[in-house]
């Protein structure tokens, strides 16, 4: 007989998942869940694959990889998400954080080194880029950015409980934004708005993944305003879609920066650009 339709088991609880058009992992994952155990290792399952399923899992297990069966995202499922070594909390205000954004991180880590720096992180989202660069530099004075309320809510309650001390402000890209910065980062919609793609995503708020016919609206509105935000020598970081990078090079030589180049995410795609702010290539020429 294959697997039974009330799973008595850990391990009958994994393959009554997969039944249910999960793979492996998420089942592993929505089994862990159910029983409470989130916060353990796989390798827990299989020292306990014989133990009874208590019955206060199954009511969650069945609701939670119906969830899942229908395309709903693990981590909404779940709350969680992991990011940059950061435990976060997610829910259906916020994309999900990919493992991408850490190409990002990784980045604007190497370029602030050890000194104190100011950063501006724009449509921080559930907070994991601000709070990531916090964690790892605690002397940054980190600015995160949201047009969304519900969004901010997310990353300020991430920040209350991985006690990082961010700063958040609501706004529209770099409006209303005093001062100048060290480092800009984003990671914005950048999705074109007929993409195919979109179809797969419907879980996740439109606004933090569509951005025009290209996919380009709010990459060319930060280019845009970022010169008069940074400090000479300052970079701007922005994540992109897999085609864009060239465009985006494009876009940041046009718009007077210096050093325009872009970094691979971990399947070798180009997925950011930055280029570094110069008061040589600002519109003020200097007199001959
Ligand atoms: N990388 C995400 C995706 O393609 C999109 C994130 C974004 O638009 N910033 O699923």
């Amino acid at each position: 007989m294959g697997t039974p339709q009330t799973p008595s088991t850990i391990a009958q609880a994994i393959g009554w998942a997969q039944t249910q058009g999960l793979d492996r992992l998420d089942a592993q994952l929505l089994v862990l869940h159910a029983v409470g155990r989130a916060d353990v290792e796989r390798a827990w399952l299989l020292a306990h694959d014989t133990d009874a399923l208590p019955d206060a899992a199954h009511a969650t297990l069945q609701a939670t990889v119906r969830r899942r069966a229908t395309g709903e995202p693990l981590a909404y499922i779940t709350g969680r998400k992991a990011f940059y070594g950061l435990d976060l909390q997610v829910d259906a205000r916020v994309l999900v954080p990919r493992p991408d954004t850490e190409t990002l991180v990784d980045w604007a880590l190497e370029l602030l080194g050890s000194a104190p720096a100011s950063v501006l992180d724009l449509g921080t989202g559930s907070g994991a880029i601000a709070l990531a660069l916090q964690h790892s530099h605690p002397d940054l004075d980190v600015l995160a950015i949201d047009y969304s309320a519900d969004a901010l809510a997310v990353a300020q309650a991430n920040a209350h409980r991985l006690h990082l001390r961010v700063r958040f402000a609501q706004g529209s890209w770099l409006d209303g934004v005093q001062g100048r910065f060290d480092l800009i980062v984003s990671n914005p919609p950048y999705i074109a708005a007929q993409d195919p793609h979109l179809a797969a995503l419907t879980h996740e708020p439109l606004q933090a993944l569509a951005s025009g016919d290209h996919g380009l609206d709010d990459i060319r509105t930060i280019i845009a305003q970022a010169g008069r935000h940074l400090q000479p020598g300052g970079w701007l970081l922005m994540e992109h879609g897999y085609d864009q990078a060239a465009a985006v090079r494009t876009l940041l030589v046009e718009a007077g920066f210096a050093d325009a180049q872009s970094r691979r995410d971990l399947a070798g795609i180009e997925r950011c650009s930055g280029a570094r702010w110069s008061k040589f290539s600002a519109r003020t020429k200097p007199c001959v």
